[in-house]
């Protein structure tokens, strides 16, 4: 599938007719206060030009995990009043806990061309997340076309985002969607080169298949975070007390081989910020001190990368043209184990390539230490972003009307 045969919204004809949108809302709460509205912003492109085409835009999105019940702390209603600021217009909330219910007809039916209707958290009802066929029949009976804009829920095959698409005439990719697959896209088939991939994290389990894919699109793939440390004794070495997986110990030398012989580089630490103990709690004061990658002591774990290797990987970014990043350097979250992280980010904040950041973590990274618009593209879905990475079809994008 050709992610770029899909419809996107200005393909449809959308004046006077119900349009629903799978938005992502999927945003961080904290006393029923939204900490941070980036989703929601993401999102506004594709409202305001079916508000601007005259169209009826009924949004749904899930939150959380209420895991098939209605959950008040999961409500979407804190949503409806941010976006309903961020539009300026009024966005009428239908507070069904069964998601389609006498609220949400209601208000759909009473809708004039240009209002806004926000649907209760699709997740409220246990079938959303298994496609099931009554929840897809009642989303699609509300509106006539349906547009998918929720990247970071497109690697699943729920009721909203997959279900919904064979009861209404037609289906097509949101804004925030096809700027996405543009962006990861491109890097991943069609990449500027050099493209260097950086990929960390905890474990190498996470991300055997992404490792395998960008063995075969990257010119340098660089491993840092929890999952180095398998690569490392794989190349025989001891990494004390570091995280390991040692099932994986095979798999990292046959990807080691496999990369001298496609000519791929693959750059790992070199040295390493080690401690006693991972810090508790996390983000503790803690004793760290910095050594070879080679030599870590059989009672100490590495929880960061050292200084010449964030320097080694800042200069790969350097002559890079795309970079592509996922998953952090060390653990993070703690100041003092943050400096490689911070290094990498600065290093992509710093270079002319494009630079994209995958999701979750790095993304959170990023933001937080102020490099955010210095960025090319931050996705806004970390398994989608992975699952792409990996190379697979994303049942939410194929879902979609052909062109
Ligand atoms: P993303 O969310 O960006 O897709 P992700 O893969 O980061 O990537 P995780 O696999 O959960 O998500 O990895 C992030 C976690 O890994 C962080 O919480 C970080 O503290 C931890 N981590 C990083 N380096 C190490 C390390 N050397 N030892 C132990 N944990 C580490």
């Amino acid at each position: 599938m050709s992610y770029l045969s899909k419809k996107t919204v200005e393909d449809l004809n959308v004046a006077g007719k119900r349009v629903l949108v799978r938005c992502d809302f999927n945003v961080p709460l904290k006393n029923g206060v939204i900490t941070d509205e980036n989703r929601i912003v993401a999102a506004l492109p594709t409202i305001q030009y079916l508000l601007d085409q005259g169209a009826k835009v009924i949004l749904c999105s899930h939150l959380g995990k209420p895991k098939g019940e209605p959950k008040p702390e999961l409500s979407l209603a804190p949503v409806a009043v941010r976006l309903s600021e961020k539009l300026g217009k009024e966005v009428v909330f239908a507070a069904d806990d069964c998601v389609v219910g006498e609220n949400a007809k209601a208000a759909v039916a009473a809708m004039k061309d240009g209002d806004v209707v926000l649907l209760q958290n699709t997740r409220y009802r246990a079938e959303e997340t298994k496609n099931g066929e009554a929840l897809s029949a009642e989303l699609g009976s509300l509106c006539d076309l349906f547009v998918n804009d929720a990247f970071g829920a497109a690697h699943r095959a729920h009721c909203s985002t997959v279900g919904v698409t064979a009861f209404v005439e037609e289906s097509a990719n949101g804004y925030l969607m096809a700027k996405e697959v543009q962006f990861l896209g491109n890097a991943v088939n069609d990449p500027v080169r050099p493209f260097v991939t950086i990929l960390g994290g905890a474990k190498v389990a996470d991300k055997l298949n992404v490792i395998e894919n960008l063995l075969n699109k990257a010119d340098t793939l660089i491993i840092g975070g929890g999952m180095a440390y398998t690569f490392l004794a794989a190349k025989g070495y001891g990494v004390g007390t570091s995280l390991l997986d040692e099932s994986k110990i095979d798999y990292c030398r046959e990807m080691l081989a496999r990369a001298q012989e496609k000519g791929v580089k693959i750059l790992l630490p070199v040295d390493c910020t080690i401690a006693k103990e991972f810090p508790n709690p996390i983000d503790a004061e803690i004793d760290v001190q910095v050594v070879a990658a080679d030599v870590i002591p059989d009672d100490m774990m590495s929880l960061d990368i050292g200084p010449a290797t964030a320097e080694l990987y800042a200069n790969e970014v350097k002559n890079a043209k795309t970079v592509v990043w996922n998953g952090p350097m060390g653990v993070f979250e703690n100041p003092i184990l943050a400096k490689g992280t911070i290094a990498v980010a600065k290093a992509l904040a710093e270079t002319d390539a494009t630079t994209i950041i995958g999701g979750g973590d790095s993304a959170a990274a990023v933001n937080t230490l102020g490099f955010g618009d210095k960025m090319s593209h931050i996705s806004t879905g970390g398994g989608a972003s992975l699952e792409f990475l990996e190379g697979k079809e994303l049942p939410g994008i194929a879902a979609m009307s052909d062109k």
